[in-house]
C-alpha cells in the first residue's frame, strides 16, 4: 500500500517547501524507502515553459521532455532519481483535461463544477504515481500559500483524500513561518495559528508543522504551537535557516522528522538512515582546498532562481574538485568589446548562459571573444553555444554580420538557424525540442575527454541549431563539431582545437547534475578553471603552449 504525504505552505511564500520536501524524501530514501515527489502548481499556464524566468525562476526540463517547476530540479538533485511529465501538474492542465472531457460528452446532462469534477481530476492525478507500484511513499507539494483563492481546490482535494485513504496512509505536513520581532525580542506564533486555522476551515488538520525560524524554538513555544494547532508537541519541527540547502536533510534528521513521519504512517523506522555519501559530499563542500572565480554571463542576473540548475551544478562540480566555485553573475547587457577585459579580467572561467531573444546578445558575443582570445576556459550552454558559433563566424571566419536567425532573420550568414521541424510551428507552448536526446561524441576531442564515452544523453530545450551548411568552414577554421545527434545529424557540441578548454553544448548539462552524480561537463570545466588559475600569469593573452591543453 503506497503512502501519501502532502506538503502545504502557510504565512508566506519562499519558505522552501521544495527543499523541505526533497530533504524529507532524502531521509526516507536513505532508510531504504522508494520515494518520489510531485508538485501541483495552482497557476493556469499548462506548464511554466511559457513563463519568463523573472516570473517563476528557471524552467526545469525532465528527461521525458516536460517543462516544469524548478522544484523538480531539487528533487532530482537530492534523490538522484529522475522525475517525469507526471511529477508536475498545474491548474491549467487539470482544467484542460476536464474541459476536453466535457466536450467529449463524458459528463452529459451534468453541470461541470469545481467540486466534484476539478477536485476529482486533481485527486486522480495525485494518486497516479503511487499506482505505478514503483514507490512506497509519494510526497505531493502544493505550490502557493494556504489562503490563496487558487489553492482552494487543492486543499479540498487533500481533505477528500485524507478522508478516503485514512490517517495511516495519508499525512499532511504544513510548512509555516515563526517570525522574530526584533522590537519585541520575541518569536511570534500568531501567523502560524492563523494559517493552521485557514487549513482547518477548509477541513484539513495538519499532522506535522514545520516551522521556519531564524532562532531556536523553545519547548514552551513548541507547546504553545502544539496546543493552538492540535498537533503533538513532537510534531512541531524547527527548521532554522541553513548555510546550504544541502544541510537541510541533516537538520531535519536532528529533528527526527523521518521517525515521526514513519511512525504516523505505521512504517518501520529501525536503525539510522544511511547518509554516508551525503555527509562525504558535505565534507568536501565545506572544506575546499582552493577556489576559482567563474563568471556566469546572462541576462537574468538580478534573479537568483533564473539559473538555479547551473548554480547547483557548480556546487556539485566544486565539491567534486574540492574547490569552492565563486560564481560572479555578469549582466550580459553591460559587456562590450571595450570593457570585456576589465569585466572578465579576474575570472578563471566563463559560462555563457541559455536564453531567448535579442537582449544582451552582443554582450555575450563580446565576452566570448575575450575568453577565446585569452585562452580562458569557456562553457557555452544552449544560447551560449550558439553565441560562440556566431562569434567565431564573425571574427575568425570573417563572416561579417553572421548571426542566429532568432535574432536577425535577414543575416547574410545564418550560422544558427531554425530546426527544420520547427519551421511551420505556430504554437509556442511545449513545442521546442525538449528532453533527452542521444549524442555521439567523437574520440580524440575535449568532449570525449570529459565524458569518457562515445554515447551520451543530455536534455534539450531549444528551437534553433547549428546550420550544417557552414560546418566545413568552421572545421577548417578550428571550431569542430565534437558531438552530434546520430539520427538527425544536429551539432550538439562544438569545441576549439586551438584553445585549452572551450566547449559549447546545444543541450543543458546542468539539468542532469546531482549531488551523487555531478555533471562531467561542469566537473571538467571547474578543473580547467583550476588549471587556468595555476598557470594564469603565463596563460593570459599568450599563445597556448602544447602542454597546457587540458586533458587532450
Ligand atoms: N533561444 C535559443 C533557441 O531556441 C536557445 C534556447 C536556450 O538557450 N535554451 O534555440
Amino acid at each position: 500500500m503506497v503512502k501519501n504525504l502532502f506538503v502545504t505552505g502557510g504565512v508566506s511564500s519562499s519558505l522552501g517547501k521544495g527543499i523541505f520536501a526533497a530533504s524529507l524524501a532524502k531521509l526516507l530514501q536513505a532508510r531504504g524507502y522508494r520515494v518520489t515527489i510531485q508538485k501541483f502548481d495552482p497557476y493556469i499556464n499548462i506548464d511554466p515553459g511559457t513563463l519568463n524566468p523573472y516570473e517563476h525562476g528557471e524552467c526545469y526540463v525532465t528527461e521525458d521532455g516536460a517543462e516544469t517547476d524548478l522544484d523538480l530540479g531539487h528533487y532530482e538533485r537530492f534523490l538522484n532519481v529522475r522525475t517525469s511529465q507526471a511529477n508536475n501538474v498545474t491548474t491549467g492542465r487539470v482544467y484542460q483535461t476536464v474541459i476536453d472531457m466535457e466536450r467529449r460528452g463524458d459528463f452529459l446532462g451534468k453541470t461541470v463544477q469545481v467540486i466534484p469534477h476539478i477536485t476529482d481530476e486533481i485527486q486522480r492525478r495525485m494518486l497516479l504515481l503511487g499506482e505505478t507500484g514503483d514507490y512506497d511513499i509519494v510526497i505531493t507539494e502544493i505550490g502557493g500559500t494556504v489562503g490563496d483563492i487558487e489553492s482552494l481546490p487543492y486543499i479540498e482535494s487533500i481533505r477528500q483524500l485524507h478522508w478516503r485513504l485514512g490517517k495511516n496512509d495519508c499525512l499532511v505536513v504544513h510548512l509555516t513561518l515563526i517570525p522574530y520581532l526584533a522590537a519585541a525580542g520575541e518569536l511570534k506564533t500568531k501567523p502560524t495559528q492563523h494559517s493552521v486555522k485557514l487549513l482547518l476551515e477548509a477541513g484539513v488538520q495538519p499532522d506535522i508543522l514545520v516551522c521556519r525560524t531564524e532562532h531556536a524554538l523553545s519547548q514552551e513555544l513548541r507547546r504553545k504551537v502544539a496546543l493552538f494547532c492540535n498537533v503533538n508537541i513532537n510534531a512541531v519541527i524547527e527548521a532554522r535557516d541553513a548555510a546550504s540547502i544541502y544541510d537541510v536533510p541533516l537538520e531535519m534528521l536532528r529533528e527526527n522528522i523521518d521517525r515521526i513521519v514513519l511512525a504516523k504512517l505505521r512504517l518501520p523506522s529501525s536503525g539510522e538512515p544511511d547518509l554516508q555519501d551525503w555527509r562525504d559530499f558535505l565534507t568536501r563542500l565545506k572544506n575546499p582546498k582552493t577556489d576559482v572565480r567563474i563568471g556566469l554571463v546572462g541576462k537574468y542576473t538580478e534573479l537568483q532562481d533564473a539559473y538555479k540548475s547551473i548554480q547547483e551544478a557548480f556546487i556539485h562540480a566544486g565539491a567534486a574538485n574540492e574547490c569552492k566555485v565563486v560564481l560572479e553573475h555578469i549582466q550580459s547587457e553591460s559587456i562590450d568589446e571595450n570593457n570585456a577585459a576589465r569585466l572578465l579580467g579576474s575570472l578563471h572561467g566563463v559560462l555563457v548562459a541559455p536564453g531567448f531573444g535579442e537582449r544582451g546578445i552582443e554582450g555575450k558575443i563580446a565576452a566570448i571573444r575575450h575568453v577565446r582570445e585569452n585562452n580562458i576556459p569557456f562553457l557555452g550552454v544552449c544560447l551560449g553555444m550558439q553565441c560562440a558559433v556566431v562569434e567565431f563566424a564573425r571574427h575568425v571566419l570573417n563572416m561579417d554580420g553572421a548571426h542566429s536567425t532568432e535574432i536577425n532573420p535577414n543575416t547574410p550568414y545564418p550560422v544558427i538557424d531554425k530546426m527544420k521541424d520547427q519551421a511551420d510551428l505556430k504554437e509556442m507552448g511545449g513545442t521546442m525540442r525538449l528532453g533527452a536526446y542521444p549524442c555521439r561524441i567523437f574520440r580524440k576531442t575535449k568532449a570525449y575527454a570529459v565524458y569518457g564515452k562515445t554515447n551520451i544523453e543530455e536534455r534539450h530545450r531549444h528551437r534553433f541549431e547549428f546550420n550544417n551548411d557552414y560546418l566545413k568552414d568552421f572545421e577548417a577554421g578550428g571550431m569542430i563539431a565534437s558531438g552530434i545527434n546520430p539520427q538527425q545529424n544536429l551539432v550538439e557540441i562544438i569545441e576549439l582545437r586551438n584553445h585549452p578548454w572551450f566547449l559549447g553544448v546545444q543541450f543543458h548539462p546542468e539539468f542532469g547534475s546531482t549531488v551523487e552524480s555531478p555533471s562531467p561537463l561542469f566537473r571538467h570545466f571547474v578543473r580547467a578553471a583550476l588549471e587556468f588559475k595555476e598557470k594564469e600569469p603565463q596563460m593570459q593573452g599568450a599563445a597556448v603552449p602544447e602542454g597546457a591543453r587540458h586533458a587532450f
